[in-house]
């Protein structure tokens, strides 16, 4: 076999989060290789979203997703306006549609507030519909700070970003760690290619513990069970009837099933939660269709029998099983695995998107 490959920074997989930690990387003046298994970037989770930017209310305080949410959501709106990628500070109101949830309102506001979150605003249901006319609640919380983006184009253009700075994306090239050798990490590809790498970002997202595992070497006790938590959506036919984004009070796995809008104004429901025993079935069950009624017709009662079909769904990487509350992103370096020059990226689900420039410089900021 050829001499391996000597290369500066690896990052394993071309999601947004892989992305954005490349760009980061190449703007610090490391050489970045980013190596995606599919013949396309984006493919995989960052795909199958809400492509929302949250404001980073739900997350306990002093938490990686609670810091990374909120400072990427700033840098994000930033990169937004600066890249001229499409995107809309639209608000959202997040409803309760009974009595006994209006309590919970004032302590999501108190969470906010800890992670800095502070526009947040207490609303009666009149105040909410003078809003959006066609909702129903008790009470509602305003947060002006949520929006939407087109993250496909926030994806190119932080490939754009990376390359301007002499870094390259491979597609269709699936690499697999060997073990730490010779001061340098040993990858191979599945057409046979050896690599040596300084630097390796582990974003391989629903599929991360898996590549881990593989590292001869690694501390196996610093790897989290995975767990696969399918996230399905109904889309609605015409016009949508909220200008904002609507969310029920959150549940135990998500945030509830909420109405998001693309920026053409279209409408779609979910994801639900679905607990799943692995990561590849993505197909959307239309008997689903009818726990959606339901859920929607709480905070929208006008919604029509027949207006909702099977859209897609997204999967949620989870490394906290369905009994267990929310574990926070798992980011971890030679400390915690005991490999030099490795960064792990576990559990990173939502909200991943709106945190991406966040954890990339974090990323970047640790190798
Ligand atoms: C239903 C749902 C809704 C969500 N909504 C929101 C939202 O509204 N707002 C928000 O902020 N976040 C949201 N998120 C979270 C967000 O989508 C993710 O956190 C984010 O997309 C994760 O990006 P990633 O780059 O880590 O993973 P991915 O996008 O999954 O990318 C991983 C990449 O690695 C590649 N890969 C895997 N193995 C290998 C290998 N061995 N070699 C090479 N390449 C490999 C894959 O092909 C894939 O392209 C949501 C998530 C879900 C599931």
């Amino acid at each position: 076999m050829s001499r391996p490959e000597d290369v500066d920074c690896v990052v394993v997989g071309a999601g947004v989060v892989g992305l954005a930690c490349a760009r980061a990387l190449a703007l610090a003046g490391r050489e970045v290789l980013v190596l995606e298994a599919c013949d396309a970037i984006g493919t995989g989770t960052s795909s199958r979203n809400s492509e929302v930017i949250h404001a980073g209310i739900y997350y306990t305080p002093g938490s990686l997703k609670a810091r990374l949410c909120v400072q990427g959501r700033a840098l994000l709106y930033a990169y937004a306006k600066e890249r001229g990628i499409g995107h809309q500070r639209c608000g959202k109101l997040l409803v309760a549609t009974s009595g006994d949830q209006v309590a919970q309102l004032q302590g999501i506001i108190d969470k906010a507030r800890e992670n800095g979150v502070a526009d947040l605003v207490l609303m009666s249901r009149e105040q909410a519909q003078a809003l959006e006319p066609q909702l129903a609640c008790v009470a509602a919380i305003h947060s002006p700070g949520t929006g939407i983006i087109d993250s496909h184009a926030l994806m190119l253009a932080l490939q754009g970003d990376l390359e301007h700075q002499g870094g390259m994306v491979v597609k269709n090239t699936t690499v697999v760690p060997v073990e730490y050798t010779q001061s340098a990490i040993k990858l191979i590809t599945m057409d046979g290619m050896e690599l040596l790498a300084k630097t390796v970002i582990n974003a391989s997202g629903l599929s991360a513990v898996a590549w881990a595992k593989q590292f001869k070497g690694i501390r196996l006790d610093s790897l989290p069970t995975p767990y696969f938590c399918k996230g399905n959506y109904f889309t609605l036919a015409g016009k949508s009837p909220f200008s904002r984004l609507i969310y029920p009070v959150p549940q135990a796995a998500g945030l509830g099933v909420h109405l998001t809008l693309d920026l053409g104004g279209q409408a779609k429901f979910g994801p639900d939660v679905q607990w799943v025993d692995g990561p590849e079935d993505l197909a959307v069950d239309s008997r689903r269709g009818d726990a959606f009624y339901a859920e929607v017709r709480k905070y929208w009662p006008a919604l029509q029998d027949g207006a909702l079909a099977p859209g897609y769904a997204g999967m949620r990487p989870k490394i906290n099983a369905p009994h267990e509350s929310a574990a926070d992103f798992m980011i971890h370096g030679e400390a915690s695995h005991g490999i030099p020059g490795l960064v792990n990226l576990f559990g990173i689900e939502s909200p991943g998107l709106t945190s991406a420039l966040a954890i990339g410089e974090y990323v970047a900021q640790r190798v």
